[in-house]
Parts: C-alpha cells; structure tokens; sequence
C-alpha cells in the first residue's frame, strides 16, 4: 500500500498507484469510507449530528454513494461559528498539527490534522507531483507561505515523501527566490501563479533568462488561474505549468491536479469525494454540468467535513482521461461564486478581464479593477499594466493599445468600463494572492 510513498514505484510502475484502481474498486472503497466518516462525524461533532437530526438523515440511512445528497450541507459560517475547535472529531491529545486560514472579518477558520491525516495529505501531494512527472531526483523550491497556511507545509511533506530535494524558500524575497532557483538547479517551482508572474518579470529586470535554467516544471494553485495565464508564463519561462487544487477545510493543497494531459484536475477520489450542485438551489447536477463544488473528506480523522460547499464553480468532466487514471477530473477553476461583481446588474467575473487582456499584445498581465459609485452608477476602471517598450513608444501607439482593450473588454463583458494605462510595475504586488478588485463602491 504505501508504494505510492516510494519513489522508485511512483517512476516505474504508475500502475501501482491508487490512481488507477479499477472504478468498481473504487466506488466500493468510496461508498465504505464514506459510511465510516458519516458515523465518526455524527458521533462526534455536535454540529454534524444535530444537522443529520433534524433533516431526518442518519449514517444507518447512507446506503449507496447518491445518499451522500440527502445529507445537508457545511458552509465556511460554520467553521466560524464553532470556532476554534467545535467541528474537531479527535480529542486534542491526538491533533499533531493546527492550521488556521485568516478570514477577511473577525476570527480565522482553523483546521486540525492527527498523524493519519498528515500522512494521507502527504500521500496525494506524492500523487499530484508524480502526475506532473516529478520523481526522486528533482529540486523542488516551495515558495507557497509557510506557517498556518496550508501551502507551504503542504507542498513540503509532499515533496519530500515524492523523494525530491525540498528547497523551502516560503514566499517573499523575489530576488533570493531568482538566486536560489540558479544556483541550487532548481527543475520545480511550487507557488501561487502570480506570484510566479512577479518572478518571471523580476528575473528579466535581474537579466536572468530562465528558460536558460535547469527548472522545467510548475505546481500552481491557491488561487483561480486561466489558460490564457499558463500560455504566456509558460512561453516566458519554457516550463510546463500545472493546476493544483486544494482547500484548508479539506485539507489544504493536494485535493486534486492535473496530469501531464492537462486536460482537467484529477480530484483525490479516495479521499475527497465530489459533488457539483447548483448554486442557487443546492440541487445535485449530473457529471458534464457547470455548478458549485462540493467536496466530503472519506478518511480525515481530526476534523471530517460533509458536503462542504467549497463556493468554486466548475464541472466534473464525464469522459475518462487519455493517462488511465480512474479518478474524476474537474475543469480548471477559474472563477468563484462569491468572487462574482455585479456592476449595474451585470454580473462580471475578473477571471473574463484577466483573459481578454492576455489576448491583446504589449499588455502585462497584471490588472485591477477599481469599482465607485458616482450619482448612484457604479463605475468600473480596469487599471492595465503595458510593457516598458510601449510607454517608449508614440503616443499613438497607445491609444490604438487602449482602444483595444476597450473594445474587448466591452465585448467580453457586456458593459462600457473606462480603462486606464499604466507602466509596468505599477500596480501593488502581492507576495502571496493578488489583490485583483477594489470596491470603493458604499451601499
Ligand atoms: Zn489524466
């Protein structure tokens, strides 16, 4: 079983993985493990229990793997409302580790792992490197944060049950990241895609070419990324990116990737198992429509999650993936419920600017969106960073540049917004994710 831990078997014999367990296996080990965490979290977890209660549903009720639905749902509120510790299933004696993530009000959410639980989050991040084709042998830089963000430890363990050289740099200090990823050979990158934006534009300021380096491989997650985004970093950098997925409330990072088909994020179903429900009506959809995530942990110990709404919107891809892994793919997030701006009744997702900008040539892309209210009429900016060379060029270049833009953006979003150019650099950086809207915008 812990095959997936040694390296050797993760470069020769994929098949040894539990990747590729025949489905029927899997649905058996599924529909097993999720009766057991049904009953652990009932008979622990008060919250789980009086929910289960008064909906009439009780794990002897939880007979085949569709009456996983019949079971209500756990919201972020809910980690809020019974903080630190109400959702724990384990007494504190066997918690071997805390993370907390820090919430945009009041107190953060806080997650708990027993040694079991860090061992089977070490086991899929061991999974999700192997599918980017990482084995023993690599140097692997983890520039994710580390400390009660789940990134940076996460990609850590991982790293090193894969058998790789762990260079943990945590996030920050772009020029020592550039420095470090020359010197030591780095072949692999672990960190937010912004931040490795920030870095690809930082090494070219440093005159470092980094498609000159020994690193040929990104994990990028954390945050929603596009195609448009993985096009250029990896024709400026000449790496082959990947999309990582994961969340604190289930366990950090490493709840499903892509493989080298890029085609989807393989989601760990053995561990996590998925749901797509629409949003407003929290109604199950069938696997090939567009809804809301909804993932339940089958083995956490510590702190087991039900039907958790994780507020990220994609699809479950229905047919099987060309590399024979079992495992259901998602498609590639790229944008969130509740990230969504309604600008005078319209509804604008940032992921829709960020992918018209990488269309046009001469632009960065690196944006924000200012949102005001001026005489009761919200106003949308879209600030866009353009290259050095067209800030040297005439004037007429751009305003042709900005005309562009223009006439893409109200194409792609359905509203005039005013757009401004500004030289690159400009725009405040995050180490970590990237501030991409500010609403000044008072009810
Ligand atoms: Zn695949």
């Amino acid at each position: 079983m812990n095959a997936t831990l040694d390296a050797a078997a993760v470069d020769c014999h994929p098949a040894s993985l539990p990747d590729f367990t025949p489905l029927s296996d899997l649905r058996d080990l599924q529909l097993q493990r999720l009766q057991a965490v049904v009953a652990l979290a009932y008979r622990e977890v008060e919250l789980f229990r009086n929910r289960m209660n008064s909906c009439g549903t009780v794990p002897s009720d939880i007979r085949s793997l569709t009456d996983l639905a019949r079971l209500p749902f756990t919201t972020k509120s809910d980690l809020r409302d019974t903080y630190p510790f109400g959702l724990f299933a384990s007494p504190m004696k066997d918690v071997v580790r805390l993370h907390a993530s820090s919430g945009t009000t009041g107190k953060p959410i806080v997650v708990a792992y027993t040694q079991k639980d860090v061992d089977v989050w070490t086991s899929v991040l061991v999974r999700c490197f192997a599918g980017c084709g990482l084995h023993h042998g690599d140097i692997m830089q983890v520039a994710y944060g580390y400390g009660l963000f789940t990134g940076g430890l996460g990609a850590h363990y991982g790293a090193e049950g894969l058998g790789a050289t762990v260079v943990p740099t945590s996030g920050g200090h772009a020029d020592r990241q550039i420095m470090l990823m020359k010197d030591f050979g780095v072949t692999a990158m672990c960190c937010t895609p912004t931040y490795f934006l920030h870095l690809i534009d930082r090494a070219a300021e440093l005159g470092v070419d980094l498609k000159t380096l020994p690193l040929r491989t990104g994990v990028f997650g954390a945050e929603p990324w596009t195609e448009s985004m993985r096009a250029h970093i990896e024709k400026m950098s000449g790496i082959e990116a990947f999309d990582i997925y994961g969340l604190s409330e289930i366990i950090g990072p490493g709840v499903g990737c892509e493989c080298r088909q890029h085609q989807g994020l393989h989601i760990f179903e053995d561990h996590f198992y998925p749901e797509i429900v629409d949003p407003e009506t929290g109604e199950p959809l069938p696997d090939g429509s567009e809804g809301e995530l909804v993932l339940t942990t089958l083995s956490k110990q510590a702190m087991p999650m039900i039907r958790y709404r994780t507020r990220d919107i994609t699809r479950i891809l229905p047919d099987p993936c060309e590399c024979g892994r079992t495992l259901r793919r998602i498609d590639r997030i790229g944008r969130r419920s509740d990230d969504m701006l309604i600008i005078r009744g319209v509804n604008v997702f940032p992921s829709q600017v960020e992918s018209a900008l990488l269309q046009i040539e001469g632009t960065l892309p690196h944006y924000q969106i200012l949102l005001t209210r001026q005489q009761g009429l919200d106003q949308m900016e879209v600030r866009v960073e353009v290259t050095p060379q067209m800030f040297n060029d005439k004037i007429g270049a751009l305003q042709f540049l900005q005309s562009s833009i223009q006439s893409a953006l109200d194409h792609v979003l359905g509203i005039r917004v005013r757009v401004s150019l500004v030289e690159a650099n400009s725009i405040e950086r995050s180490e970590g994710k990237a501030k991409r809207v500010i609403d000044r915008r008072t009810a």
